[in-house]
């Protein structure tokens, strides 16, 4: 098979590369594309999309892979595929970076903190810039650095039909718009710019460990101190298990636990001073606070989410942290049978919510939490297992429905929520408009195998 003015790699069932190529970060998918199109770069990328329209293939558009509901892959189609385009260019005088479609965090973080520079990136490194970006971007540097879509500054797409075009504040604005939280719908980017701002390389960041019978009084601690927190300091909560990471003394592996992973985006002392009342609270298990190279603290958790597990996500965003949503979750969050499977809880606010709610696409700004309960089982355990882990996530899920804020972040649904839950990711009026945009842009649908806007 041949793609005309395409220089990359094709791969096919018959090549001895086809089973890895398909794979993606969810061990759970398992699809077989007609096609996969490796691309090296723009010209490749058009050229795949030019074929798939001729050929009317289903098309399925890959950067990192690591979307849960493995969306970057299809049946039968083709995979226009950027994994091999993972260039970072960071210009360290005018503070911005040029990131290829296919790279990941862990590319992005390594060559800007090269130069001290950061932006807000996902908190998992293998995770893609693309995905990531599109659906809005939260993570460690958000309170005070904005989503990453609130650092996008340019982007190069190649549209439905096949053409290349530069979208920004100036250019498509409309499409630069839909691009800042709409995800993959209006084409495929193949070039981010994004804004950098000064962090570390020393961070004071890391998490800190309580039992998991304390989760009550923990939750409600920290609630108090999130309200109150710098913007500078960005947490994450993760209920679970232990990992067994190697920083972490093996008598508490995979012990029933909660933790507080933080990361202060400012000086060392100043990040100190304000984890200091967090570390002192109850009796933590483990407490692995200190100053840490940025880098080293964004691939921290890279080894407890491996590619090749088994994974099955539910979400939504949290109408605050009330005495009754704690109460769910610590019901909730210890009752799965999988030592791996695990929830967490982002704390949002600061310049997120600084930005208008419809500056960009994304929606959720005034969401002060959110929660994505993840469940997680090996391969060989896909079975009897499974089914009470996925039965775990949505009883969560549906416990936690009295106390939700109406909306769920895009890049968190799974395959089973594309067809109604899409929907509730948008509000309204954000939602026209996305499908405004997309009948402009894709008014065929020809980009559909994602978290799917209906052109208008
Ligand atoms: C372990 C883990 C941790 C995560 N942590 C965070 C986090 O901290 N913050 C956060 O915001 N999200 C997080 N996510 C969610 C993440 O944002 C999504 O999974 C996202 O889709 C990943 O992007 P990707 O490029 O790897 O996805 P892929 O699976 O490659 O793609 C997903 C979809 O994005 C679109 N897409 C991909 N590449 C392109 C492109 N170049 N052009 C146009 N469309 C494209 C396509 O529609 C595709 O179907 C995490 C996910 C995982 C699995």
């Amino acid at each position: 098979m041949e793609i005309d003015g395409f220089r990359g790699r094709l791969v096919t069932e018959d090549d001895i590369g086809y089973d890895g190529a398909r794979a993606v970060w969810n061990g759970a998918v398992d699809r077989r594309p007609r096609l996969i199109a490796r691309c090296g770069g723009t010209a490749d990328v058009a050229a795949a999309v030019r074929f798939a329209r001729d050929q009317d293939l289903e098309i399925a558009v890959r950067g990192g892979g690591h979307n849960v509901a493995g969306t970057a892959v299809c049946d039968g189609g083709i995979v226009i595929d950027l994994s091999a385009m993972r260039a970072v260019w960071v210009d360290p005088v005018g503070r911005t970076a040029r990131v290829q479609g296919g790279a990941l965090w862990g590319d992005v973080d390594h060559e800007t903190q090269a130069h001290g520079l950061a932006t807000t990136g996902g908190i998992v490194g293998h995770t893609g810039v693309a995905g990531l970006t599109l659906g809005g971007g939260i993570g460690f540097l958000m309170r005070k650095y904005g989503l990453t879509v609130d650092n996008l500054v340019s982007a190069e797409v190649v549209t439905a039909d096949g053409g290349i075009v530069r979208a920004s504040a100036h250019e498509h604005p409309d499409l630069f718009w839909a691009l800042r939280g709409g995800g993959g719908n209006f084409g495929v980017v193949t070039t981010f710019q994004l804004t950098l701002h000064p962090v570390g390389p020393t961070v004071t960041a890391g998490p800190v460990f309580w039992a998991a019978e304390d989760t009550t009084e923990v939750l409600r601690f920290y609630r108090d101190f999130t309200a109150d927190a710098p913007e500078e300091l960005g947490t994450v909560v993760r209920l679970g298990t232990v990992p067994p990471l190697p920083v972490i003394p093996e008598d508490l592996h995979y012990r029933p636990a909660m933790a507080v992973a933080s990361c202060y985006a400012g000086a060392v002392d100043d990040g100190a001073h304000a984890v200091r009342a967090l570390r002192r609270f109850g009796t933590p298990l483990v407490d692995l606070i200190g100053p840490t190279p940025y880098a080293e603290h964004q691939g921290g958790l890279d080894d407890t989410v491996p590619h090749g597990w088994h994974y099955y996500w539910k979400a939504t965003d949290l109408a605050g942290l009330s005495d009754e949503v704690i109460d769910v979750v610590a019901e909730h969050a210890y009752r799965a049978r999988s030592p791996r499977t695990y929830a967490a809880m982002f704390h949002m606010g600061g310049a997120v919510a600084r930005v208008p709610g419809d500056a960009t696409a994304y929606a959720g700004r005034e969401v002060s939490h959110n929660i994505i309960i993840d469940a997680v089982w090996l391969p060989e355990e896909s079975g009897e297992l499974a089914g009470a882990e996925r039965a775990w996530a949505r009883g969560f899920l549906h416990a936690l429905a009295p106390h939700r804020a109406g909306g769920v972040y895009v890049n968190f649904l799974d395959a089973d929520d594309r067809a109604d839950r899409v929907r509730e990711a948008y509000p309204d009026h954000l939602y026209r408009r996305l499908a405004e945009v997309k009948a402009k842009y894709d008014p065929d649908n020809a980009f559909h195998h994602n978290k799917n806007i209906r052109p208008a």
